[in-house]
């Protein structure tokens, strides 16, 4: 799910669609591709390969002039990372090109059901689309021929389609992937991210889910699911192609929060040799000689400690414990007799872990830093470390780094409980996942600005979900200031609920099937006495009354998943509050300080 631009207009519309793709390359991609209509051959030509959007331009230097095309930089779901599966994809008849960002869930059956179990070209679900509105448009108007395919598809999809019948077309459609519409004196531009309009457009209009957009010479047409005509409303960008490395949002907060999926594809690029985990075996066997991890940590990095310790007891058969860094330095428990330490650092610099490190070196044990910055002082002095790979998170709250933790601590963990589940695909459907919530994010600013009326807020959970409150909690303080605790659901009553008075925010947090109920009933208590409840919930446990529904994810990957709309609750909450977000008053990016 990484990038796609399409251009039809009076410019030169293969510049136009490279230069976009160069502005998605933020994103992450394996390879990329572009078809455009020569309009002097009255043909279309195709260009791709695996690789950078450089190598497709010089690719394409042959390409005859044109009006007409559509671009994409392909991470790979749904086959290798080869040239036969880059997109564009042709069908059978080379009558209709198409490209595709997201995952078609059905496209074996749509195969079988529709194309007569047809042997395809590539390995991709993508062409099972241009395949089917190719056989259709055999006995019906391509329109018709694209309706009735749209209506057949399962899963997420942001799809740009063009018929050679019709060169003067290009019809747009998306499903849960992202797609906009920019439009300019001299054409229209439709792309999945607002960077890729920016330089052509000074407005933009969204598509909705399940809905068509067709551009035909100089007018556009929406259409909603039903295919009944919509009005298009254009909205102003407010945004500087030339400003800061911020890209089109606020804050750095808000960027970072949006770079997740990226973070998650990133980690796979560098953990998964061939399809398969590469964890470092001195790792692994050093782990083997130890009776119990100790893990390090402090704050956020902490909570992504607590995860760590339920994934470790979930996948091996390791005891795990989770220390505060500055209450282990000077008052270390009794330890076990082969300890294995793991610190938690998103810096790599923090002074309290630091001096866990000596005491620990002091007494010959074996450590691991986990780490963003492989060249930092505990990556350096620990025995191992292991990177995270989030990339420069310039908000002092930190949000991409703590899943890229919790991901990196999951890979730990199944490495070392020699799983067996495809814990690969497990990480691209996550990363689909958080790419599919973080297309209509906007629903969390209401909720924020209607909810979080009073001084204090709860979140509340049971397992992963209470390690997930403590770090919801410690976000909503960061930066919006307002009192907020993470509770075990069922601890609430033995004490704290005597603070729940009238409209007091609980926000309750569901992902695990045996404690959904409790938490629920928990919930229900808080409720009973005054407390605002807001659920959120994991697609399969949800109930219709729920805020806030989470698409399905492996159940390790969860807390992955579930923390993202806390981190916008957090950001919504300070944005309302005129807070300065990215530099919350009395805090450091890295605490270098005992
Ligand atoms: N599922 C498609 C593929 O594997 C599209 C991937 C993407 O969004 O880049 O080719």
């Amino acid at each position: 799910m990484c990038g796609i631009v399409g251009y039809l207009g009076k410019e030169e519309a293969k510049d136009i669609v490279l230069n976009g793709l160069f502005k998605l390359e933020y994103r992450g991609y394996d390879s990329a591709g572009i078809s455009l209509y020569n309009n002097k051959d009255k043909r279309f030509e195709l260009f791709k390969d695996q690789g950078r959007v450089a190598h497709l331009e010089s690719l394409a230097k042959t390409a005859g002039a044109s009006n007409l095309a559509i671009g994409h930089t392909r991470w790979a779901t749904h086959g290798k990372v080869n040239q036969i599966n880059a997109h564009p994809h042709e069908s059978r008849s080379k009558r209709f090109v198409v490209v595709h960002n997201g995952v078609i869930e059905n496209y074996k059956s749509l195969r079988r059901d529709f194309l007569n179990g047809m042997t395809l070209d590539s390995e991709t679900d993508t062409e099972v689309i241009v395949q089917m509105i190719d056989t259709f448009a055999q006995n019906m108007s391509a329109k018709a021929a694209i309706q009735k395919t749209l209506g057949l598809l399962k899963g997420s999809y942001a799809l740009l389609i063009l018929d050679n019948k019709h060169p003067d077309r290009l019809v747009a459609a998306k499903n849960k992937s992202p797609l906009l519409l920019g439009k300019s004196d001299n054409g229209f531009i439709v792309a999945s991210d607002l960077v890729a309009l920016a330089k052509y457009s000074q407005n933009f209009a969204p598509l909705d889910d399940y809905s068509v957009a067709v551009i035909e010479g100089n007018q556009v047409r929406f259409f909603n699911k039903d295919h009944a005509p919509q009005e298009v409303i254009f909205e102003p960008m407010d945004f500087d192609d030339d400003l800061a490395e911020m890209g089109p949002y606020p804050h750095f907060m808000l960027k970072e929060i949006m770079e997740q999926p990226l973070v998650v594809r990133t980690i796979i690029n560098k953990y998964f040799e061939d399809e398969r985990l590469v964890m470092k075996p001195e790792i692994l066997a050093a782990m083997a000689q130890s009776d119990r991890v100790y893990i390090l940590a402090a704050g956020t990095s902490m909570h992504a400690g607590f995860v760590g310790k339920s994934l470790f007891e979930k996948m091996t058969d390791m005891p795990v414990e989770v220390h505060i860094a500055s209450e282990f330095a000077y008052h270390p428990p009794t330890l076990s007799k082969k300890p294995f330490f793991v610190l938690i650092s998103q810096s790599g610099e923090t002074a309290d872990l630091r001096a866990c490190l000596m005491h620990i070196k002091s007494l010959n044990h074996q450590v691991i830093t986990i780490t963003n910055v492989r060249t930092s002082t505990l990556a350096r002095e620990a025995n191992h470390f292991l990177e995270i790979f989030a990339g420069p998170e310039i908000a002092v709250a930190s949000t991409k780094a703590y899943t890229a933790q919790l991901i990196v601590l999951t890979l730990l963990a199944y490495a070392y409980g020699k799983q067996t589940f495809d814990i690969r695909k497990a990480l691209s459907e996550l990363a689909h996942a958080m790419e599919s919530y973080l297309t209509d994010y906007e629903t969390i600013e209401m909720l924020a600005k209607t909810v979080l009326t009073k001084r204090n807020a709860f979140f509340i959970g049971r397992g992963v979900d209470y390690y997930v409150s403590l770090e919801a909690a410690l976000k909503l303080k960061e930066i919006s200031y307002l009192q907020a605790e993470g509770f075990a659901a069922g601890e609430l009553k033995h004490g704290t609920i005597a603070l729940i008075e009238e409209d007091t925010p609980v926000f309750g947090l569901i992902s695990d099937k045996r404690i959904a109920l409790n938490t629920r009933s928990n919930l229900d208590e808080v409720r009973s006495r005054g407390a605002r409840t807001v659920t959120i919930a994991i697609e399969s446990l949800s109930e219709d009354e729920d805020a806030i529904v989470l698409p399905d994810v492996h159940e390790y990957l969860r807390p992955a998943m579930m923390v993202i709309p806390t981190q916008l609750i957090s950001y919504y909450a300070a944005l309302q509050r005129g807070c300065d977000i990215d530099k919350p008053r009395n805090l450091a990016k890295s605490v270098t300080v005992e």
